[in-house]
């Protein structure tokens, strides 16, 4: 039930039943004078920032309030759903500022993983995507690896100027945003929001030294992105969070690897060969023969082939067939949100099935 109170703080209708929603407050906080939302409580008392979310059409109305504004872009993107969490449109409001991409959660690369080749893959991404940005950089927003080298390149780069953070929700944004608010604010410094023009949600703004601040825009919800087709528990089991270790299967023709139930890999053409795959450790693979997959997903998806589980079944997307002639080898097949498969070998022909909407592209091995 939505209630007729509004947060003192940022105005919001409060609503006592979803923590994960805006304007959220404890039931026992409203017999209070005053009602705060659990986001504003957090902020204001412990200089912590929690997660906001918002639909395509309203985050891009927000970049239009800051569009004439000049300052540098951050884009926060996850390494793992490169092309999921890319944001749309948004070249158009970056316009002529300059703009950093942020890969985040670096932490579980395997060692074998050459960084430079994953930084030159996620520039040659943007480009298609129609970004140039000035650097990029990888991170841990976990672990905090690499934050206060991207924040000082960040403050070179910014020459002065306001800095927005954006980035689709589950990238780690504000993981990535709390390191910095700790980083850069000194005591007694507080964070605040402000109220933009032409939108109607506030930004959370961070002092800087100069008088100007890093802002933090809310989490954009990007419907394509596998984390919104699951539910939290399922998503904790594909999301890695330890460092990946690669699955290596030796395949014949004519074989298929299940990844829980959300993605399959037929290997259709080809010599014996090897395939690395690159996913959550804990995410269930599954070989069976091709001639079999068709029949074994029918029957066995949500229990032997989960997650996705019982609970989010029903709303998970049907697979799409996307086929691959590769040619050389050593190349990643990747299926945004999951992860990758190197595959080793030369001439061969797959065939990966992802849920609708979920990038699968190829790229050279990261090795
Ligand atoms: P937001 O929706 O973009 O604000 O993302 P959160 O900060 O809430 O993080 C989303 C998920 O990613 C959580 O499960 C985090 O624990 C995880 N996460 C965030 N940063 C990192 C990171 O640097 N490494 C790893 N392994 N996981 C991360």
């Amino acid at each position: 039930m939505d209630l007729e109170l509004t947060c003192i703080g940022c105005g919001i209708a409060i609503q006592t039943e979803n923590p994960a929603k805006e304007g959220y407050a404890p039931p026992a906080s409203l017999e209070k004078d005053e009602v705060i939302c659990q986001r504003c409580f957090r902020l204001r008392n412990y200089n912590e920032l929690q997660p906001v979310s918002l639909s395509g059409d309203d985050f891009l109305a927000i970049l239009n309030g800051i569009g004439d504004r000049k300052g540098l872009v951050v884009l926060v993107v996850d390494i793992f759903d490169f092309n999921g969490s890319w944001i749309h449109g948004l070249q158009r409001f970056v316009g002529k500022k300059d703009i950093v991409l942020i890969g985040n959660k670096a932490d579980v690369l395997p060692k074998s993983v050459n960084r430079n080749k994953l930084i030159n893959w996620m520039k040659e991404q943007s480009a298609k995507l129609g970004l140039k940005p000035v650097d990029v950089m990888l991170v841990s927003a976990v672990k905090g690896q690499g934050v206060p080298e991207a924040l000082a390149r960040i403050d070179e780069l910014r020459k002065g100027q306001d800095v927005y953070v954006v980035g689709c929700t589950n990238v780690g944004k504000s993981t990535f945003i709390n390191r910095i608010i700790k980083q850069a604010t000194g005591f007694g410094e507080v964070i605040t929001t402000s109220h933009f023009p032409g939108t109607t949600l506030d930004l959370v703004e961070i002092p800087l030294d100069d008088g100007k601040a890093i802002y933090d825009t809310p989490g954009i919800i990007n419907s394509h992105q596998i984390a919104h087709y699951l539910d939290p528990s399922e998503l904790k089991a594909i999301t890695p969070k330890k460092e990946i270790k690669p699955k290596i299967f030796q395949l014949n023709a004519e074989q298929t690897l299940f990844i829980g139930g959300l993605a399959r890999f037929d290997f259709m053409k080809g010599e014996r060969s090897s395939f690395n795959v690159h996913t959550a450790n804990a995410l269930p693979l599954h070989r069976t023969k091709l001639e079999n997959a068709n029949a074994l997903y029918e029957t066995h998806l949500g229990d032997m082939l989960s997650p996705p589980g019982k609970q989010s079944l029903e709303a998970f997307p049907k697979l799409v067939r996307h086929e691959f002639s590769i040619k050389k080898a050593k190349t990643d097949i990747v299926i945004s949100g999951l992860g990758w498969i190197t595959v080793q070998h030369p001439n061969v022909v797959v065939a990966v099935h992802a849920p609708r909407g979920v990038d699968v592209v190829l790229r050279p091995s990261l090795i």
